[in-house]
């Protein structure tokens, strides 16, 4: 249906922005058609199932996604003939540990060999990363994918007291269809798009005052553009209708920013995790304590890395045009053993802690990253933004945007605040005044940039 509509309207002589206004006046459901309405009555069932039950399903869709990539995707073939393996080995979520890890240079060297033989050019569509750390990586879903992923977004909006006819802002650092707008409104889901880009006093008036028209039940949203302008309400006295929900994703929620996007909106912040290639997602419920596991629609391994830190590797449930199977994200987490009080079953996350690339403490591990986020310095007035940059092994910058001046006090207490967090590196640490933190490719403004292992 969705692509269906999509070639339609592309082929009519309408201007894009009037087209995607018309597409967004259709409701999710009918744009998404059966696969959207089949894993929301899955959600509906499995909401209830305990862990065995949760396995289960899990364990028969994995035999199929084995049995469809043997047959059908020549990489696959290659790698069990290789490996000695048939299907039938792998029955379980334990024999999953036979099959070789997936990574995204190998999804880059092999992209040919890991499309399904027997899905049509029709019968897929393509995707990609954002391309945040480094060039972006393109694969393909097949038809049932994006559907399927709406449904879990969905899903998440329903554990958080979701109504018929609820409003969403949606809040995030890339541009519109229309570079030159800040806001898009989409009648089909009743969603205000919302693009901040830059991050001045006139926009943000802008978006604050869209906001209050709009009156939203959730915002959803990266977490640095919540950031920004949660610290900007706070800084002008200015305050929104509470909506039941802030919702982040896409981007690490540090502690700091939790803290003011909650103060700014007067609304609890929920957060999740997932990536584009759709292999592992874990969601925050209501309790905000730990991430549930979405076992549904992924099998999520945690595979040590370091202390109690883990590495999420994700074999997507719901692909065959371009099965991801032991997929290695590149993303740290926490295992949680103690259930949530929500008496939900599936798996937990006690925290995601980021990216194994985004900065290699090749020393002090990946607990220096955790206690570089804690430091206590980054709500300060005279400072707007802040940035830490690992410029070379032995140097790290801390890049700073001031309010106005930059007292050589402030400079002094960042500084032994960062020496402090990382009291047992001996990393060279310089602060650096600039006039602004430029958003990296796709929008993302992370707090810290790395370097990758291999350097
Ligand atoms: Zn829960």
């Amino acid at each position: 249906m969705k692509a269906f509509l999509k070639t339609l309207l592309k082929k009519s002589a309408v201007p894009v922005e009037t087209i995607e206004t018309l597409y967004h006046m259709i409701p999710d459901s009918l744009i998404y058609g059966k696969p959207y309405r089949d894993m929301l009555a899955i959600y509906r069932q499995s909401d209830h199932w305990d862990e065995h039950e949760l396995k289960s399903y899990q364990e028969q869709r994995l035999r199929n996604l084995i049995h469809h990539a043997y047959t059908h995707v020549p990489y696959y073939r290659e790698l069990f003939e290789g490996n000695r393996l048939e299907p039938r080995d792998i029955n379980t979520i334990d024999d999953l540990e036979k099959i070789p890890f997936l990574t995204s240079h190998i999804v880059r060297e092999r992209w040919k060999d890991l499309i399904a033989t027997n899905i049509s050019l029709f019968n897929r569509e393509m995707a990609h990363t954002s391309g945040t750390s480094g060039p972006s990586l393109y694969f393909y879903f097949d038809k049932t994918t994006i559907p399927i992923e709406r449904a879990q977004a969905m899903r998440h909006l329903l554990w958080l007291d979701y109504r018929n006819g609820d409003k969403i802002a949606v809040i995030k650092g890339q541009p519109l269809t229309n570079p030159k707008k800040i806001v898009k409104y989409l009648h089909g889901s009743r969603e205000l798009r919302v693009s901040l880009v830059n991050a001045d006093d006139q926009t943000l008036d802008k978006i604050v005052r869209e906001l209050e028209h709009f009156q939203p039940q959730f915002i959803r949203g990266w977490p640095s553009c919540l950031y920004i302008i949660s610290r900007w309400m706070l800084r002008n006295n200015q305050s929104l209708i509470p909506p039941k929900f802030i919702l982040t994703s896409s981007e690490n929620l540090y502690p700091y920013m939790k803290e003011q996007i909650e103060q700014g909106f007067h609304a609890r912040v929920i957060d999740g995790y997932g990536q584009s290639e759709f292999v592992a997602y874990a969601l925050q419920c209501s309790h905000g304590k730990g991430y549930h596991v979405q076992m549904e629609t992924g099998i999520m391994e945690l595979i040590p890395y370091q202390g109690e830190f883990s590495e999420i590797v994700g074999t997507c449930l719901c692909n065959s045009a371009m099965p991801f199977i032991r997929y290695k994200t590149g993303d740290l987490a926490i295992r949680q053993e103690e259930p949530c009080p929500c008496g939900r079953k599936s798996s937990l996350l006690a925290e995601v802690v980021g990216r194994t690339s985004d900065l290699i403490f090749r020393q002090e591990g990946p607990e220096a990253r955790q206690a570089l986020s804690q430091c206590t310095f980054y709500n300060l007035n005279e400072i707007k933004e802040t940035q830490f940059v690992l410029e070379d092994n032995d140097t790290l910058i801390v890049k700073v945007v001031p309010r106005k001046e930059f007292s050589p006090a402030v400079k002094d207490l960042i500084l032994r605040e960062v020496r402090r967090c990382l009291s047992t590196s001996d990393l060279k640490i310089i602060v650096e005044e600039v006039d602004e933190i430029r958003p990296l490719t796709g929008g993302k403004r992370p707090l810290i940039i790395g370097r990758s292992p291999s350097v």
